[in-house]
């Protein structure tokens, strides 16, 4: 497989951009060799500079649920942009956008949008501060949620721990606002809020999360965030940047809830509602949401918000998401994990399979994973010689052992085909890491 066009390029975007890349994960440095640059992509295939083909796994981390330039899609992005690229008005595809996500996730009532999931979630966490007139946040060891500084923390798994900055330049006293929890420990969440009764302005959680591979809710645990948010007045935000609408018409919402102990105050939006464009949202209960400028105190703005193509992108795509759709990403998702957990265990490789809907992911480890410390626990080294087994055969994985796989409505026998001949020998070349290491 040629790469010299893509190492060129490396080269080139390594002087001007540092680590040649626009968000770190793209530049391979946990499963090492030269990110390839993709030229062109349709359907369920991505075309490289050096024209090397792949079937897409990555979807752009999610958002392309219906395929590369799907046809829909693309001309409500032409038809858009004929009419002009930004307003800085009020314009009609935005409270399109709007009541479309109102309509699929019940407990949202107004949304905001904005342009990117680290945007919602900086700005969901600044209205649950802005409500509660209180300061504390806490979230979980292993969820991401955008580079927002007081997310960033998310070391110490241990019960209430203050987290100390994951990045510098993030202010420690910005980190201390933040409590770092392990996931699904109902104990460590009390003990938490009977430290700071008072204190804790809301609760921040991946809906299900993808970020650490996919680890769902346990048994009870969003019931648990429920019940101990409303019992300290504190705000729940279901952060659905991955999950919303991807696990199903209305994400993980869609999957779970409705809940006994009520249900989230705000969630976050991301991803497959911008379709592939920089658009995101944050929503929830009308009486939060009236806190926001120009109606209440709470300042948010966005120059581009709301942002004309974007939103005819996102909108696009939403209305082509339909059942039949979301029975394709689920059967497609089985049968090629299926696949792969089949050709892992025929060469002998720990490894475990992980849903929340048709998102999954694959552990390089045996065992239920139910925490960042379990995630942490596997051998990146078997999954680097895997991913780049995958790669050289035309498939491209996500590059890291901690991030879901992703299909879309586009993958189609052909597609599916070409992922299950690459898996055999991909398990054999993560077996062989055994023999040259330790
Ligand atoms: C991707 C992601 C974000 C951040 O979204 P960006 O658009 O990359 O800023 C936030 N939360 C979750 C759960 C995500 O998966």
């Amino acid at each position: 497989m040629p790469t010299a066009a893509s190492a060129l390029l490396m080269e080139r975007a390594s002087r001007a951009i540092p680590g040649g890349v626009n968000s770190p994960v793209r530049a391979f440095r946990s499963v090492g060799g030269t990110p390839r640059f993709m030229a062109s992509a349709k359907g369920p295939w991505l075309t490289d500079v050096d024209g090397n083909r792949y079937v897409d796994l990555l979807c752009s981390w999610g958002p392309m649920i219906l395929g590369h330039a799907h046809p829909d899609v693309l001309t409500a992005v032409q038809e858009a942009a004929a009419r002009g690229f930004s307003f800085g008005t009020p314009s009609e595809n935005e409270v399109a956008l709007a009541e479309e996500i109102i309509a699929r996730v019940e407990p949202v009532e107004q949304v905001r949008l904005v342009n990117s999931g680290t945007e919602a979630t900086m700005s969901a966490i600044r209205l649950a501060r802005g409500f509660t007139g209180r300061t504390l946040v806490v979230k979980f060891a292993g969820c991401y949620h955008g580079h927002v500084d007081s997310l960033l923390a998310s070391a110490g798994s241990g019960v209430a721990t203050f987290a100390l900055p994951d990045s510098a330049g993030v202010p420690a006293d910005s980190a201390a606002e933040t409590i770092v929890l392990p996931y699904n420990d109902v104990d460590a969440l009390e003990a938490a809020f009977a430290a700071h009764p008072e204190e804790i302005a809301c609760v921040i959680t991946e809906a299900a999360v993808g970020n650490m591979g996919v680890v769902p809710p346990g048994p009870g645990w969003t019931e648990a965030l429920l019940r101990v948010t409303t019992e300290y007045g504190a705000l729940l935000i279901s952060d659905e940047v991955m999950t919303g609408f991807r696990c199903s018409a209305s994400g993980w919402y869609g999957l779970e809830g409705p809940y006994a102990a009520g249900a989230p105050d705000l969630f976050t939006f991301g991803k497959v509602m911008g379709g592939g464009f920089p658009t995101a949202a944050f929503g929830g209960r009308a009486e939060v949401m009236a806190l926001l400028a120009p109606l209440g105190p709470v300042y948010q703005a966005g120059t581009l918000s709301g942002n004309p193509v974007a939103t005819a992108a996102g909108l696009a795509t939403l209305r082509g998401c339909t059942p039949d759709v979301y029975a394709h990403l689920d059967a497609t998702a089985h049968t090629i994990a299926d696949a792969a957990s089949a050709a892992l265990a025929g060469e002998g490789v720990a490894h475990r399979v992980q849903w929340a809907g048709s998102m999954f992911s694959v552990f390089f480890r045996d065992g239920q994973v139910r925490t960042y410390d379990d995630a942490r626990d596997q051998d990146t080294e078997a999954f680097a010689a895997f991913f780049h087994a995958m790669l050289d055969a035309g498939v491209h994985l996500p590059p890291s052992a901690f991030e879901c796989w992703f299909v879309s409505a586009a993958h189609d026998a052909e597609a599916v085909d070409h992922v299950l001949a690459a898996l055999p020998a991909a398990a054999k070349a993560a077996a062989a890491t055994r023999h040259t290491s330790a």
